[in-house]
């Protein structure tokens, strides 16, 4: 490999690496695509986004199953049955058809994909970086190449003093344990501690909810916080908010988990696992930043907008970027702006206030824009709008009435701010309201904007109109 200089060499083949390689390609760029695992796509792929979809979608199904008859189908006297193993090999098919998809497309587009991995070996001589590639057969070699994107990711953070095993977990392990258990404690009310508990309530673990900040999914707007908090009650998932002191305590039946409740009460509870979702640390400890001019700020990589490190000729993008959510669609818009920022083409750069936040619970949450507090903060005299999805005659249907559209306003010039849901398909219609605030939309164009109906979107029609106090449907 030593002979050839590559356009660009990517380090890390996770959604914002394999993005930014493929649009390289697409440039007519020479890409190396440089990656530790034996397999391409990093968390999302294989112990994020993707398996945990095709778990909830497992759960969806069961949770239909369990009221057939409320939809007019009878099973007679077939008690459905949980296949566990069914289950995951099912989510391991979802994730080798796209993992083989992604070895298709290094073939499709001619990246030279290496297993390996790899490290900066000091700046650039003549223009050129030298990486420093140990590969899968313990040999060394060296990836050369005029501009280097570094994408290595993140790993679950551990509470201090424990490390993951078999209940002790965190999104790594959970994905691979033997049987679904029976109780479940969950560290952390974050998108990845929320949706593993609706997942596993789903499929009948009794499931409590650790927290120590005052709400649950916090980087949300405050009333889906508590419509959150309220449908979870209404599940029956015991949720505790500002808990202190939270401990682990591994004993014959599983863990005893004990914690300083919200009164200064000290609590404990019993459980077969722990799940230990208290967010993601970058991993660039062992990429060589030492040998150049990149200093981490608390493990993760200060960029400009164009994902320009300090180090001339290298770029960071993903879950390693200082301020930037740890999302799979941020790492890999991030990836394209570089690619065409390399490539000498149109970009634009990731507009952070414009990123959607999903949440697959169920009921799902999605966001994008200000929360209300924020535009308050931020000055603006807001007008809001809320619309319950019990006036949606999809929602109807599909037997989710559950949550509601909320939408933050400029009340000077109408101008949309932010979109909050909770509810059915949130997840999928939030792209709509993603287009409204990049193309800087107004509630009236909103409330002329024609939705097709029945459909779940409604909801958002009507949560614009919802503004101007003009819902058709509450
Ligand atoms: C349980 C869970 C569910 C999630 N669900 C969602 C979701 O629904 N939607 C969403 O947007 N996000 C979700 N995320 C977050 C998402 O997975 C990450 O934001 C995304 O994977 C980050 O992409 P990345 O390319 O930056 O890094 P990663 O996906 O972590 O990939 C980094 C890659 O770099 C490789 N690597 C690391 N160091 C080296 C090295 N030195 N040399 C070579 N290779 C190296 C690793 O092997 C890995 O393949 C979820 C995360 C978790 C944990």
């Amino acid at each position: 490999m030593a002979d050839t200089i590559f356009d660009l060499v990517v380090l890390g083949g996770g959604p914002a690496g394999y993005t930014c390689a493929i649009r390289a390609s697409q440039y007519g760029l020479k890409a190396a695509l440089i990656d530790a695992n034996d397999r391409l796509g990093g968390t999302c792929l294989l112990w994020g986004c993707i398996p945990t979809k095709a778990m909830l979608f497992s759960a969806e199904i069961w949770d239909h199953l369990k009221h057939a008859d409320r939809y007019g189908i009878d099973i007679g006297d077939v008690t459905p049955k949980l296949n566990w193993k069914g289950l995951l090999a099912r989510k391991d098919d979802v994730i080798s058809r796209h993992v083989k998809g992604l070895d298709f497309l290094m073939k499709k587009n001619k990246i030279n994909a290496i297993k390996g991995y790899g490290r900066l070996t000091g700046p650039a001589k003549d223009g050129v970086h030298t990486i420093e590639v140990m590969l899968a057969d313990g040999k060394t070699d060296t990836v050369k190449a005029k501009k280097v994107v570094l994408a290595t990711g993140s790993d679950a953070r551990m509470l201090p003093g424990y490390k993951p095993d078999e209940t002790i977990l965190t999104n790594y392990e959970i994905l691979k344990i033997d049987e679904a258990p029976k109780s479940l404690v969950v560290i952390g009310s974050g998108a990845v501690g929320v949706e593993f508990a609706s997942i596993f309530k789903s499929f009948g673990a009794e499931v409590t909810i650790l927290e120590m900040l005052p709400r649950m999914v916090p980087a949300e707007d405050e009333d889906v916080s508590k419509e959150l908090l309220r449908l979870f009650k209404k599940r029956g998932i015991d949720v505790n908010l500002s808990v202190k002191d939270t401990k682990i305590e591994k004993n014959k039946d599983g863990v005893l988990v004990s914690f300083v409740d919200s009164n200064g009460k000290a609590q404990t509870k019993q459980a077969e696992k722990v799940l230990v979702a208290v967010g993601r640390a970058p991993r660039t400890y062992d990429v060589g930043l030492d040998k150049v001019k990149i200093t981490p700020d608390r493990g993760f990589i200060l960029t400009n907008e164009w994902m320009e490190t300090t180090e001339p000729g290298i770029f960071a993008i993903g879950d390693i970027v200082a301020g930037l959510p740890q999302l799979a669609h941020v790492g890999s818009m991030a990836g394209l702006v570089v690619a065409a920022r390399i490539a000498g083409k149109y970009a634009k750069a990731v507009n952070r206030t414009r990123i959607p936040g999903c949440t697959y619970t169920d009921p799902q949450i999605a966001s994008v824009g200000l929360t209300e507090a924020q535009a308050k903060e931020k000055g603006f005299q807001v007008k809001v709008g809320k619309f319950p999805f019990v006036g949606n005659s999809k929602a109807t249907i599909v037997d989710a009435h559950d949550g509601f559209v909320k939408v933050v306003a400029d009340a000077k010039y109408g101008e949309i701010l932010g979109v909050h849901i909770i509810g059915p398909y949130a997840t999928e219609i939030i792209a709509e309201a993603v287009t409204a605030l990049e193309l800087e939309a107004t509630i009236e164009e909103m409330m002329f904007t024609i939705h097709a109906h029945p459909t779940v979107a409604e909801a958002l029609l009507d949560g614009f109109s919802s503004v101007e106090g003009m819902a058709v449907n509450v």
